[in-house]
């Protein structure tokens, strides 16, 4: 007769909770952390109750469950730089694909040849490229209507 393990079996009862195993990130005192498996939560509590949970790095006994929420965070995402991050951006991008989609690239002639559609030497279109800050001076000074384009990712070596 058995009457402790009798009662015992009626009190887990039976079949509860087959297949839902549970999982615990434990630590020992030591501050090993390691995983272990159990039937369920009343398994794990009886386990530990009998000191039959050991830390698998030293053989502590004295376990525990690691407190939940580690301080552990994703860091939020990347913004990608190169993309328009407003709408004046995105407008400022579309004018300067524009630009470069709809008139001749003339490099470093610009000035030169902006002065000189300006004069009527030679017939207006529409022109892009590249002056030096005080050659552009001079066009504006000069009343030859030029604009920067806005420039997007590295600048070009000169
Ligand atoms: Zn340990």
């Amino acid at each position: 007769m058995s009457p402790a393990s009798r009662c015992r079996r009626g009190a887990t009862g039976g079949v509860r909770g087959r297949g839902a195993v549970i999982r615990y990130t434990l630590v020992c005192a030591q501050d090993h952390r390691f995983e272990a498996w159990f039937a369920g939560a009343d398994a794990f509590d009886d386990q530990i109750a009998r000191g039959l949970v050991a830390c698998a790095v030293c053989g502590d006994t004295g376990v525990r469950k690691t407190p939940m929420a580690p301080a552990l965070r994703k860091p939020a995402p990347a913004t990608p730089l190169s993309a328009p991050s407003n709408p004046v951006e995105k407008k400022l991008r579309a004018l300067r694909e524009k630009v470069e989609r709809e008139a001749d690239y003339v490099g470093p002639a610009f000035a030169r040849e902006a002065r000189s559609m300006h004069d009527g030497d030679t017939p207006f279109r529409p022109i892009w490229g590249e002056a030096r800050i005080e050659e552009a001076k001079s066009l504006v000074e000069d009343g030859v209507p030029v604009a920067p384009l806005p420039r997007f990712g590295p600048a070009k070596p000169n």
